[in-house]
């Protein structure tokens, strides 16, 4: 079995709950979505068997917080990702799974090896895409077996009513997950500050527990 992955490399993690965590970075070809505000153009890949692959990760001596298996949308390889899984906790790896949370089915095949799952709460008024709400349920409902959270874009476009109603989605299947807010990188932050407070009140009012946090890769240069 041979998977396609775009790029290895080590670096910190620069968004989310484990922000500044130093990572070994396993970059997967292919995604699912298209949305708008995506900043991973993917051209090219290499092909790895997983003890191949698992062989490369071992040579990186320093000391990792984790393996982040990231795309692209690493579910839509779940053979190879399961296999890789595998593989990086009986070497002592923790792995950390970044995903788009539609691939509900391929979760529950490699639910049993994953450690930490960061998915993204996709709102159609911030992607440009059609809602995903049940397939995020589906997702969350195995998710949630695991360490979860989640993270979701704030742009001009994002609705109130769409982060309503992620809200209530993660009240029903995650609870206690965290909800991780980060602004859209592609634009001036200071007009989106008004919008933030607004929502992060929101997610007070509906007892999800929230935090702010800017993707620092283009802050501070680092890929
Ligand atoms: S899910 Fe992620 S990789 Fe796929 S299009 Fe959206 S932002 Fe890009």
């Amino acid at each position: 079995m041979r998977g396609r992955i775009a790029e290895v490399f080590d670096s910190i993690q620069g968004e989310g709950l484990y922000l500044g965590e130093k990572q070994i970075f396993v970059r997967f070809y292919g995604c699912n979505l298209g949305c708008k505000f995506c900043d991973t153009k993917i051209s090219s890949f290499m092909e790895y068997e997983p003890e191949e692959l698992f062989e490369e990760l071992k040579l990186y001596q320093d000391k990792y917080h984790s393996v982040s298996f990231t795309g692209g949308e690493p579910l839509l390889q779940k053979d190879f990702l399961k296999e890789m899984l595998k593989l990086t906790r009986k070497g002592n790896f923790r792995n950390y799974l970044e995903t788009n949370g539609t691939l509900y089915e391929e979760l529950k095949e490699i639910i049993d090896y994953v450690d930490i799952i960061a998915m993204d709460l996709k709102l159609p008024s911030s992607t440009g895409l059609n809602g995903f709400w049940e397939e995020h349920r589906l997702f969350l409902e195995t998710a949630s077996q695991r360490e979860v959270f989640l993270k979701a874009v704030i742009s001009r476009d994002t609705q109130e009513e769409d982060l309503r109603r992620g809200l209530r989605l993660m009240r029903e299947t995650a609870q206690g997950a965290v909800l991780v807010l980060q602004p859209d990188s592609n634009e001036d932050k200071a007009h989106l500050r008004d919008k933030l407070a607004k929502f992060k009140e929101l997610c007070r009012e509906e007892r999800v527990t929230v935090c702010l946090v800017n993707q620092i890769h283009k802050v501070i240069g680092v890929r």
